[in-house]
């Protein structure tokens, strides 16, 4: 599903430069989950988003499901990522002034050939949010939630198109470790019963342990 070739990213901080990823090729098939393990710092969440069509690398190509995404335009790329891509970040990213429905809703709501729920729609977010057990919580705004269930929300609003991948960037990393495995253990149903496929960046060992397949990435290299 995704290859990446001899991938480079380098950040110019003031005059210095930083090559924060030297030299990184791997392969994800369908329906695998691999993680990614690293220290903090060690380049994991420009490598999660230059797979994911969000950054640029500075050399190296990423192919994603026959098409090179860095070579493609960027409205063909806002696409894709908008429907095949789903994203989980750590810190949840939920629109404030949204209720958990609202937030769920949101992939639809910005692609501009929908542009409205419909009642099926607004169903569907409704069933996805029951599943992750949050039924009595629809009407309720971020701050009225948990960390855990933000980030079910957040799981919610990632799987509303049906993406064929999940990029998870360190999503148990702000909540307490019994939460947290409720939340991994519900990305590896959606990988083992559903069959999506997952790219999932951690810190912690025993997390990517989890995975089919982990990369170690070291001085922005795979060790
Ligand atoms: P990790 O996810 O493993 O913690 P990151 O990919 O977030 O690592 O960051 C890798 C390195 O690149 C860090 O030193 C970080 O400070 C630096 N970095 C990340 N993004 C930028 C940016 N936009 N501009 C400059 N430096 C950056």
């Amino acid at each position: 599903m995704i290859e990446a070739c001899d991938l480079h990213k380098s950040y110019c901080v003031g005059s210095k430069k930083l090559h924060v990823l030297k030299g990184i090729s791997l392969k994800v098939r369908k329906e695998e989950f691999v993680s990614i393990l690293g220290p903090s710092g060690a380049g994991k969440s420009t490598l999660l988003h230059i797979l994911g069509g969000l950054d640029r690398p500075t050399k190296g190509r990423v192919n994603f499901d026959g098409i090179d995404f860095y070579r493609t335009n960027e409205q063909k790329r806002a696409q894709i990522r908008n429907k095949r891509i789903g994203f989980v970040f750590q810190f949840y990213h939920l629109m404030p002034g949204f209720s958990a429905l609202e937030n769920a809703l949101l992939p639809v709501l910005i692609d501009k050939n929908r542009r409205q729920a419909t009642l099926q729609i607004k169903k569907k977010a409704g069933e996805l949010l029951d599943i992750v057990g949050l039924s009595n919580r629809l009407n309720h705004k971020p701050h009225q939630l948990s960390g855990g269930e933000q980030q079910r929300t957040a799981i919610v609003r990632a799987l509303m198109n049906e993406p064929d991948i999940l990029f998870c960037d360190e999503p148990t990393g702000n909540l307490d470790s019994e939460t947290g495995n409720q939340i991994l253990q519900f990305l590896l149903r959606l990988n083992k019963e559903k069959g999506l496929t997952i790219i999932l960046v951690t810190h912690e060992q025993d997390i990517a342990k989890l995975a089919d397949k982990a990369f170690h990435i070291k001085d922005g290299l795979f060790v």
